[in-house]
């Protein structure tokens, strides 16, 4: 995920369904009925592990243009036409960047011991401008918000190297809050450089976003400049924050990266058809990309599995979706969004009969259950899937005014009820766009419970008698 702001929480009241007559009753218990034996299956079921075991461990990192992440798409077609789906690839024309060498060293500062550097742990954000293969030299200026950096002005920028030294809120995202605190900060690694740039400097740093300490530096999409780019480790920003503050300090820095030409990629697209209703689409998804440092398992090889897992489960049952389920691996999510911008164009005309639009792209812990754009006359209709998922205490919906999912965001928009699974993002941003995003942070167990709160949903929106109001 990129950018996430929570908005209100909606905490819903039991509302009794009313059911005249007895055949519309009949329907709604044999619809809850399988409703729960989707989700018990979910809870016994292997397979969305497996998948995200095969991605992450046998794939590796899928950088958007990278041939890892076009094996992905390969092999996750694959699998989804063996469990019988209608597969699709659509061409999506995405970026190729390429890191290279990512290192910095303080080379001047106050208590310098002579003949001696300090080492800083830096990581190129995505879309980086290279500095040349010998790096630049120059004084850091350091800041904590974009109006002292324009306080300070162009002369005490120009020419230097700026780091903005915003701390992840730990706090807040211990409380519950993960998704405000990283839309607090990462801010900075979206627009920092370009603020930067704009008054003079020779390259910005951002302080890593993330929760964890471990002097990992975190990765991430920065909105594309003339200079370069960076992300240095929390423990680093802290202490260039303290020597600054001290005297002089100035940093030798090498960002190699290299932009390719735009490469041709898919999103992988899998249709399970409706029986009676086969233009009326319910997605499943996650992003197939990733970034480089990690495997991707959290962010988001969890999402794609979980949403292959729905397609799985329903053949496994023998479970006939009315509407047709359509399993959506996203590319290019990361690095500047290709993949829904295709979509968006070249199914725009469907939108009318896209009846929902479910996302995962928060990791793959414990599911609190949902966070929905919807219109809130739908949410008695949801009450169903409430119940089923109340046993393992995935039943929140959490009404939202964005869209709960950043490839799905055009379909939001355009007023398909959308859906993002909520899960406990407590330890999420410990490890997002670090190099510790790999797939011993997937519980089995909790990987399942999101596979059956995806699938329980995604059925339910594709069986209800009707699609829920806009
Ligand atoms: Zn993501």
């Amino acid at each position: 995920m990129r950018i996430q702001t929570l908005a209100f929480l909606l905490i819903l009241t039991p509302v009794l369904l009313s059911q005249d007559q007895p055949a519309a009753q009949a329907a709604s218990s044999h619809l809850q009925n399988e409703l729960a034996t989707l989700r018990d299956a979910a809870l016994a079921d292997d397979y969305a592990y497996q998948q995200a075991a095969h991605l992450t461990d046998n794939i590796g990192p899928r950088a958007t243009g990278s041939p890892q992440a076009e094996a992905a798409v390969q092999y996750v077609a694959g699998e989804l036409r063996q469990l019988g789906l209608q597969v699709q690839l659509e061409a999506v024309q995405v970026p190729h960047w390429i890191r290279g060498t990512d290192t910095a060293e303080l080379i001047e500062y106050p208590g310098q011991v002579p003949a001696t550097t300090q080492k800083i742990v830096v990581t190129a954000l995505g879309g980086n401008t290279p500095t040349t293969a010998d790096g630049l030299t120059a004084e850091v200026v350091v800041v904590k918000s974009f109006d002292a950096l324009r306080a300070l002005g162009r002369p005490q920028v120009k020419g230097k190297i700026v780091l903005f030294d915003v701390p992840f809120d730990k706090q807040k995202a211990a409380n519950g809050m993960a998704g405000e605190a990283y839309g607090e900060a990462v801010a900075y690694r979206l627009s920092g450089a370009k603020e930067a740039e704009a008054l003079g400097a020779v390259a910005s740093l951002v302080r890593s976003v993330g929760g964890a300490d471990y002097r990992l530096p975190h990765t991430g999409f920065s909105t594309p400049t003339a200079i370069p780019a960076g992300a240095v480790t929390s423990e680093d920003a802290a202490l260039i924050a303290r020597l600054s503050s001290q005297g002089k300090v100035r940093m030798h820095l090498t960002l190699t990266s290299q932009t390719g030409p735009d490469v041709l990629s898919h999103n992988v697209m899998a249709d399970l058809k409706g029986s009676e209703h086969p233009e009326q689409i319910v997605i499943v998804s996650g992003h197939l990309d990733s970034w480089d440092l990690g495997t991707g398992a959290i962010d988001d090889a969890a999402g794609v599995a979980i949403a292959m897992e729905t397609a799985q489960l329903l053949q496994q049952l023998h479970l006939h979706p009315k509407r047709t389920v359509r399993v959506i691996a996203w590319m290019d999510e990361e690095n500047g969004g290709r993949g829904l911008d295709a979509y968006a164009k070249d199914y725009a005309a469907e939108f009318a009969n896209h009846v929902a639009a479910i996302e995962s792209d928060l990791g793959a812990a414990h599911p609190f259950g949902f966070q929905a754009k919807i219109n809130p006359s739908a949410l008695p209709l949801l009450k169903p899937v409430q119940d089923v998922l109340q046993s393992f205490g995935a039943n929140l919906i959490e009404l939202i005014s964005r869209s709960p999912g950043s490839d799905i965001a055009p379909l939001a928009k355009a007023g398909v009820p959308a859906f993002g699974l909520l899960q406990d993002g407590r330890t999420y941003f410990n490890y997002h766009h670090s190099a510790a995003d790999t797939l011993d942070k997937i519980v089995p167990e909790e990987l399942r419970e999101n596979a059956a709160a995806m699938a329980v949903l995604a059925y339910a929106l594709a069986n209800l008698p009707e699609p829920l109001p806009r």
